[in-house]
């Protein structure tokens, strides 16, 4: 039974073409994409979850591309209180940029907002970042760290619901 409704707001950051869109909606609507568009439509989606007992509303804010400008507003991170990260595991230079996504999110946005570190086109065999280095990398900055594939599905739920269940559950 459902106790009660929390709601948390969760932002995407991370390079353009990592797969950001792709991920909300592999999460959001099972659905995939080759042509993914630029941006989900809206600048937030609703998708309620259950955690234990409480029925959870996530509001999943995705960017419009202005990320290629590194000029998001500061309104997108406003009252995150989580945030996933997303690299490509083929590009070295996607998670490269990952780790500035960690300081200005800690710097311009929430400094306590839960990090995902997130590797994400999993399916791909020209994988560039090595997983220790992630991991190593995750774990000394305190941030959560999965590897996924909005194309096939793999890790997606886990890394939303992980983070999710990981949020201070105050109201
Ligand atoms: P965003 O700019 O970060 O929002 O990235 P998009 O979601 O628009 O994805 C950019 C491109 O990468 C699109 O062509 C997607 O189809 C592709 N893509 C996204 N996720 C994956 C994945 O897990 N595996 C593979 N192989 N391609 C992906
Ligand atoms: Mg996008």
């Amino acid at each position: 039974m459902t106790q009660s409704l929390l709601q948390f707001k969760l932002v995407l950051l991370g390079d353009s073409a990592v797969g950001k869109t792709s991920l909300v909606l592999r999460f959001c609507k099972d659905q995939y994409s080759e042509q993914q568009e630029p941006t989900i439509g809206c600048s937030f989606i609703n998708h309620n979850v259950e955690i234990g007992e409480n029925e959870v509303k996530l509001q999943i804010w995705d960017t419009a591309g202005q990320e290629r400008f590194h000029s998001l507003a500061p309104m997108y991170y406003r009252g995150a209180k989580g945030a996933l990260i997303v690299y490509d595991i083929s590009s070295l230079e996607s998670f490269e940029k990952a780790k500035d996504w960690v300081k200005e999110l800690r710097y311009q946005g929430n400094p306590k907002a839960k990090i995902a570190l997130v590797g994400n086109k999993l399916d791909l065999n020209s994988k560039k970042v090595d997983i220790e280095v992630a991991q190593n990398y995750a774990t000394k900055a305190g941030l959560l760290f999965y590897e996924t594939s909005a194309k096939t599905g793999m890790g997606v739920q886990e890394v939303f619901l992980g983070l999710a269940q990981s949020l201070p559950k105050e109201k």
